[in-house]
């Protein structure tokens, strides 16, 4: 009885640490300029409209500078923005708010907030406001880069990528990383007519995959986790960087972490990049600028083939069928539970022990 009492004592304790450790997680998710607050501490601003003041607004003004929804001429000598809420953050928010298909109310409400301060990429969003952009495809989703760059040459053709041999990260193994770059590879090669062969050439390869922290020399410095996830170059740059602070993902089953980022999601979008596409409006499609903690979305939407169709032609294989369970896949692109199962055993296991414990 003895023993068996020590034994439910000691799994009583060992799962509370375990536990804590899980939950602890939690609050190391930030973002990049919208500083680590409670959603209710963000109440405060869902009212904010022309004329408000409020310490706080200038964080939404550096976010909505940052990420190309407001002018670039804008205090950026101080890199300072006042506190208040004047014309251009309306305008800006209302751009920013078209752009990632939200409610365009031009305030600062929980939705718009929300996805503020949800991970995403550093690419700035191309934004519909300014004429110079005849890059933009007025009856799509899908956006270029401005000038419409894409790889030159005579198609079909053959691209080759590399990893870093410097810039890597130790928490998944090189296999790990080059299966889900596959992958991601073969997602578009298998609408365009383009081919993606790995090298062990570095210095040669066309595109180059490398993880990276912090300032790193090409004056787009990552962030620590969360925040800004990766960003990567237009054609025919081929640069392709993911920051090395995140917690990277390729099987959540094993990954517990509740700011795991999934590995393969972010190859599939900032591919898109590198071949030429910028962030689209639809949600659902790979092009979306945001991506939660714990979320995959590495299945092309059509919104995707279509803009990466219209830079290459198709692919002689890729059949107009296709899109038809592209659609159907769409579904597929969802979150997955927000708990992993191992979580909810555990949290059995913990009231069993302590019923056990307790009952005597
Ligand atoms: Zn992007
Ligand atoms: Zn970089």
């Amino acid at each position: 009885m003895l023993h068996r009492r020590t034994f439910s004592f000691l799994f009583f304790i060992t799962t509370t640490l375990v536990l804590m450790t899980f939950t602890s997680s939690h609050s190391l998710a930030h973002s990049i300029a919208i500083s680590s607050r409670s959603m209710a501490d963000m109440e405060r601003f869902s009212n904010a409209g022309r004329g408000s003041n409020i310490t706080g607004i200038s964080e939404f003004k550096r976010y909505l500078w940052r990420f190309g929804y407001l002018d670039h001429n804008v205090n950026t000598t101080c890199n300072c923005f006042s506190e208040e809420f004047d014309a251009m953050l309306e305008s800006a928010l209302v751009r920013y708010q078209r752009k990632l298909g939200l409610q365009v109310t031009g305030k600062l409400d929980s939705i718009t907030i929300s996805e503020m301060i949800t991970p995403r990429c550093g690419v700035p969003d191309s934004n519909d406001h300014t004429h110079t952009h005849t890059h933009m495809h007025s009856a799509k989703n899908f956006v270029y880069f401005p000038g419409k760059p894409r790889w030159s040459g005579p198609m079909p053709t053959t691209l080759t990528y590399a990893f870093s041999p410097e810039y890597t990260i130790h928490t998944l193994t090189l296999r790990q990383i080059r299966r889900a770059f596959r992958r991601a590879f073969t997602r578009w090669s298998n609408v365009i007519p383009l081919t993606f062969v790995e090298s062990d050439d570095y210095s040669f390869a066309e595109i180059k995959i490398g993880f990276y922290s912090g300032d790193h020399g090409d004056g787009e410095a990552f962030d620590g986790v969360l925040g800004v996830l990766a960003h990567s170059f237009s054609p025919e740059s081929g640069r392709l960087h993911l920051d090395a602070a995140e917690t990277w993902a390729v099987d959540f089953g094993e990954s517990w972490s509740e700011v795991a980022v999934d590995l393969e999601s972010v190859a599939t979008h900032e591919i898109g990049h590198v071949l030429g596409l910028s962030h689209s409006s639809v949600r659902e499609a790979v092009m979306y600028p945001s991506l939660r903690p714990r979320e995959k979305r590495y299945r092309l939407h059509i919104d995707d083939v279509m803009g990466v169709q219209s830079l290459y032609g198709s692919n002689p294989h890729f059949r107009s069928s296709d899109i038809s369970s592209l659609q159907s896949a769409i579904s597929a692109n969802h979150a997955p539970p927000r708990f992993p199962p191992f979580s909810i055993l555990l949290s059995c296991a913990y009231l069993l022990s302590f019923f056990i414990i307790f009952s005597r």
